[in-house]
């Protein structure tokens, strides 16, 4: 199970104690062994004017309204009131205010228990501090805000660390958390397991702190489809792996955030990581000589170079890397799918798949958002969040595109006045590419020799759109406008009366420019001549192909009129 993968990559990380949390502190009480205040001090994080202190790890509650152990705000710390919101009425007054005295009894009980069960001099000084200084009155001499987090010093160290008092943390904690001795965390199935997990995720795309409470029990290939809940889980286990999840999505190179969903990758031997190829891949192949050549078997070697990097040392065929994918709602998150493999079958599968996208008119390849985009009309409002899965496990696993991702990008072809951009185009080889049948294929550039007729009408289309362009130049309406859609799906209804149209603008261009005439009418019969007849009707692959030979012809045109100009 991926949880367990997370804890164990715990191992790596400099995790805080059991039950301890990293949080900002701003106000320090330093007091002598004996409890005497000797000063106030104020730790600055840095942040300006709405700083809150700097981070230290510090003991950490699953109910987060609960008083925790020398840590706390002005209200459990020293039973000052935070200044109210608005006005209020004397009842809620009186109210507020009893709850505030609640909260700071709940914080002096908790050091008197500590004091009772540990023999911590520190904690003795605290306590001593409580009954001999008018605290409150300090504090408020000080100017402190009640809003920040306060803790003690006792010459100079902070109770918290000692490690007496982590280890009552710890056991307090786990006694406290515990629902039943009969229920066995699954994960260590050692501890017993706690019906609240004590630590919460942070960084998940439209959700605040949450914890995680469901998990696929399948692996990515389900894109999500199957949730169960996490199962019984301890407080240790659920630290260790809500703690790599923050520390994995607070590493931008460790993290992947498409829409409402982000991947989280982390690797067990070596060190990999795909969130810049799949992300910013002009900037990842960025010396790249990209677009030069035709042949795919150089770009590959083109694109392995790039993932070999500078490093001398090779990866181990043990080296493991996994991905997992975790979304949000209000107050619960859920670990949707996951991926596991070894780097080097990664690195092979991404290369693959870079040269699957390739194609020679394009300037970069395009990140794995571009691709899902083009997919869709808006990508922030109409793209199913199991489109990057879907991508990622073509991309990371090797595994073929679903044809849905062909149907939705053909679609939105016929929907659209540029009907191939550079994206469509890629995601469309690529689905070639990963579904076997379609292997012998090579589809990185214009492609003369195929007599596909789904492949020769879309070749066909971009001529004539060519034609039409060289006889009326720039129009509101060119044919791709009005007829992609159908000549795409059923070139026989309509390429008969596109090509006598274009009798009209060959017959116009012939006297206007006469060696661009020449040009086009042969382009045309080499096209035409390949097309014995106009299909009735195309399969969505099919126009797959229609897409693609629109596409090379196209582009081909743009690459000579480059080449002629300079
Ligand atoms: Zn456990």
């Amino acid at each position: 199970m991926i949880l367990q993968k997370l804890i164990e990559h715990s191992q790596k990380l400099d995790m805080p104690p059991a039950g301890y949390e990293s949080v900002p502190i701003k106000y320090i009480f330093d007091l002598d062994e004996n409890g005497k205040f000797i000063e106030t001090a104020i730790l600055d994080g840095g942040a300006g004017a709405r700083d809150t202190g700097i981070l230290l790890n510090t003991p950490t509650q699953a109910n987060q309204k609960a008083a925790k152990l020398l840590v706390g705000n002005g209200e459990f710390v020293f039973g000052v009131r935070k200044p109210p919101k608005e006005e209020e009425t004397k009842e809620k007054r009186t109210l507020e205010e009893k709850k505030v005295a609640k909260r700071h009894q709940e914080f002096k009980a908790l050091l008197e228990k500590c004091d009772r069960e540990t023999s911590s001099k520190l904690i003795a000084a605290v306590l001593s501090f409580y009954k001999t200084a008018d605290y409150k009155e300090i504090f408020r001499n000080a100017n402190f805000d009640s809003n920040n987090r306060i803790s003690f010093r006792i010459n100079r160290k902070y109770p918290f660390n000692g490690e007496e008092i982590k280890k009552f943390w710890a056991s307090r904690n786990k006694s406290s958390a515990t629902k039943s001795e009969d229920i066995i965390c699954h994960l260590c199935e050692k501890n017993p397991a706690v019906d609240r997990l004590p630590t919460k995720i942070k960084g998940i795309p439209n959700s605040k702190a949450t914890a995680l409470i469901s998990a696929n029990t399948n692996a990515f290939e389900s894109y999500g489809l199957h949730n169960s809940k996490v199962g019984p889980v301890c407080t240790d286990c659920a630290e260790k792996f809500t703690f790599t999840i923050n520390h994995l999505l607070s590493d931008e190179d460790s993290h992947l955030t498409v829409g409402k969903q982000v991947y989280v990758f982390w690797s067990k031997g070596g060190e990999f990581s795909p969130v810049k190829a799949l992300q910013k891949p002009d900037e990842f192949f960025g010396e790249m000589d990209f677009g030069k050549s035709d042949d795919p078997e150089e770009v590959k070697l083109m694109f392995k170079s790039a993932f070999s990097g500078k490093k001398v040392a090779i990866d181990n065929h043990d080296d493991k890397f996994y991905a997992a994918a975790l979304s949000a709602t209000e107050a619960r998150a859920t670990l949707r799918d996951w991926l596991e493999t070894t780097i080097p079958k990664a690195k092979g599968n991404l290369v693959q798949y870079f040269t699957n996208c390739y194609i020679k008119y394009q300037d970069h390849p395009h990140g794995i958002f571009s691709l899902a985009s083009s997919t869709v009309f808006d990508a922030r409002k109409d793209l199913p969040p199991n489109t990057y899965t879907k991508l990622l496990n073509t991309a990371l696993k090797g595994a073929r595109l679903p044809e849905d991702l062909l149907y939705r990008a053909i679609n939105r072809a016929k929907a659209e006045k540029k009907p191939i951009t550079h994206p469509r185009a890629s995601l469309i080889k690529l689905y070639f590419l990963t579904n076997s049948k379609h292997k012998e294929i090579n589809m990185v550039q214009l492609d003369t020799k195929s007599q596909k007729p789904a492949y020769l009408c879309g070749r066909l289309m971009a001529v004539l759109e060519e034609i039409q362009a060289g006889a009326l130049g720039s129009t509101n309406a060119t044919i791709v406008d009005r007829y992609y859609g159908t000549a795409s799906t059923a070139p026989a209804t309509v390429f008969s009366t596109l090509l006598s149209g274009s009798r009209h603008h060959l017959a116009k261009l012939r006297k206007g420019k006469p060696g661009y005439y020449t040009n086009l009418e042969k382009k045309l019969q080499e096209v035409v001549s390949d097309l014995h007849e106009f299909p009735k009707v195309l399969s969505l692959e099919e126009q797959g192909l229609f897409a693609l030979g629109y596409y090379h012809q196209k582009q081909e045109r743009f690459q000579k009129t480059e080449k002629e100009e300079k």
